[in-house]
């Protein structure tokens, strides 16, 4: 996606407005538009990478280490008993902003655990495919894969807009009353 289209490049360049909770030279952390909890935030490079295969890796650890720091600011704000955080690559990975971000879920105990289970289910796999599958990946190259395979991969997808109106008030707030918050 060009920089210029580009919904959080507009964010980070300010002409579009955000709830900015935190910024520095190369990265910007807002709240999501669609909280999934109270406090749920995103941490995007100011830069345009449109996956993490798109960084350069010498940038990667300055940013984790952004990434850490809210995680900590998140947590410490909203007293939360975990946190998630999430990071998706792709349209098949349910990426729909295509600038680079990790989200930050605060999570409380009375909403009940939900695993990584509760996204995807567990496939069973016999010693044959695990082997296989461990030997692939102990000798596949460690170079960013490219952003062009998954961008392939979308091509074939029916498409799917992404819905990006927050929920009308009184939903979210029923929500929130649930969780205790
Ligand atoms: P992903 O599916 O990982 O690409 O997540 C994109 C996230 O961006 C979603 O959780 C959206 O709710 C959020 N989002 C979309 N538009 C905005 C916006 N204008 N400001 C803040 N968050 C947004
Ligand atoms: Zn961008």
């Amino acid at each position: 996606m060009p920089e210029n289209k580009c919904l959080f490049c507009a964010i980070a360049a300010g002409s579009i407005p955000a709830k900015k909770v935190y910024e520095d030279s190369s990265a910007l952390a807002i709240l999501d538009i669609n909280p999934r909890n109270p406090g749920h935030t995103l941490v995007l490079p100011k830069k345009h990478y449109s996956t993490i295969f798109d960084m350069p890796s010498e940038d990667a650890g300055n940013f984790f280490r952004t990434v850490r720091k809210l995680a900590s600011m998140v947590s410490n704000a909203t007293k939360a008993q975990g946190i998630n955080i999430l990071q998706n690559n792709g349209l098949v990975a349910g990426q729909m902003v295509p600038h680079l971000h990790f989200h930050i879920i605060p999570r409380f105990a009375n909403e009940g655990p939900v695993s990584l289970e509760g996204i995807l289910q567990i496939k069973r796999m016999d010693e044959k495919m695990l082997d296989k599958m461990a030997a692939a990946i102990k000798t596949a190259s460690s170079e960013a894969a490219s952003s062009a395979v998954a961008e392939e991969v979308e091509e074939e997808l029916p498409e799917r807009k992404p819905s990006f109106e927050p929920k009308p008030k009184k939903e979210e707030e029923e929500e929130f009353e649930e969780i205790g918050f």
